[in-house]
């Protein structure tokens, strides 16, 4: 059967949050021929709903699904249904602040497939959670606390800590590291939870060819300081392009930091004056330690703070980013 590239897709209908039907025989149960993109609707002061970059997620899917021989939605189609979907719970995105509404979009081939081959029918779906921080890790920051006087609070995060295990690789070169496919995510999971267990917050990824070059964290990319150029491993096929990624390029370069897309070699990262990760769900996360080999090495956090208070709201209201490119929802 040829890849089938564009199906239609109906206007779709917004329905209570439940289970599924699936044939046993679907081609994401049997296959993995799924994908899914998270984004998250922040809540503004005056009461309105920020949703962040949606079109970027739109292409993304579009771009997963071409490698997995799925059709997907219009970028349109699928902004539009974020949109229908955020209205319809505006209650669960959170007061300023308070945390945020991810938005999970799903695509995936639902119809029944025995063979090797790409499922006859697709799904997607859109389902919503309200959440708090990424890693437990965060903390509320309070800076001059004397007592019995007004305190500025805002919500802050703890440095990460890191470790690298070359037992793991993330992706292949000619693989799927480069799309948001759910079998990734499978295969950091026993990862992740050593990593975990051992007391580290993530597993930072090295390529599986050289085992030397810096790739990215379970779900998030990262980002590396020396004398101020900001560096991050460049997109190759075996990292994901994220949004958060390119915003933070787009901020950097236009606060007038030098910013390189290259090979990071380990070394290199070892050496660095600081380090961060940034995504959708981790948002702009410092790292304050990377052990490799049983050696940790701690980094202070300068640069990436910067960043941290205020992504993605007051980027957006800076106009750090074509305004175009962020919706604001207040038809309610
Ligand atoms: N890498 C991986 C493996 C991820 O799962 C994510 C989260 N989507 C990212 C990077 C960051 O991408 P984004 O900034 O688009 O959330």
């Amino acid at each position: 059967m040829r890849c089938p590239r564009d199906g239609e897709f109906s206007n779709g209908t917004l329905e209570p949050y439940g289970n599924i039907e699936l044939s046993p025989s679907s081609g994401v149960l049997n296959y993995g021929q799924g994908l899914f993109e998270g984004l998250k609707a922040y809540r503004k002061e005056d009461g309105s709903i920020l949703l962040f970059r949606p079109e970027e997620n739109g292409v993304r899917m579009r771009m997963g699904a071409e490698r997995l021989c799925m059709p997907a939605p219009t970028v349109e189609q699928f902004v539009d249904a974020i949109k229908a979907t955020v209205l319809a719970n505006k209650r669960w995105v959170p007061p300023p602040g308070k945390g945020s509404l991810y938005i999970r979009p799903l695509l995936m081939g639902t119809g029944a497939v025995l063979e090797l081959a790409p499922a006859p029918e697709y799904t997607f779906l859109i389902y919503v959670s309200p959440v708090g921080n990424y890693f437990k890790e965060s903390y509320r920051r309070i800076s001059s606390p004397p007592i019995e006087s007004w305190v500025f609070v805002h919500e802050g995060l703890a440095p990460i800590n890191l470790v690298i295990q070359n037992d793991y690789h993330r992706a292949t070169p000619g693989g799927t590291g480069g799309i948001k496919t759910i079998g990734n995510y499978a295969s950091v999971l026993k990862a992740q939870s050593e990593a975990k267990e051992k007391g580290y917050s993530d597993v930072l990824y090295l390529d599986s060819v050289h085992k030397k070059y810096l790739e990215e964290v379970s779900s998030c990319n990262v980002f590396v300081v020396k004398d101020n150029t900001i560096s991050t491993p460049a997109i190759r096929g075996t990292i994901l392009p994220g949004i958060t990624r390119k915003s933070i390029i787009d901020v950097a370069v236009s606060l007038g930091f030098q910013v390189e897309e290259r090979l990071i070699s380990v070394e290199e990262v070892l050496d660095a004056d600081e380090v961060f990760c940034t995504g959708t769900a981790v948002v702009v996360s410092p790292v304050g330690s990377i052990t490799y080999h049983g050696k940790r090495i701690v980094f202070e956090q300068m640069v990436g703070d910067m960043f941290i208070v205020g992504y993605p709201m007051e980027m957006a209201e800076l106009g750090l980013c074509p305004n175009n490119s962020t919706l604001f929802l207040q038809d309610y």
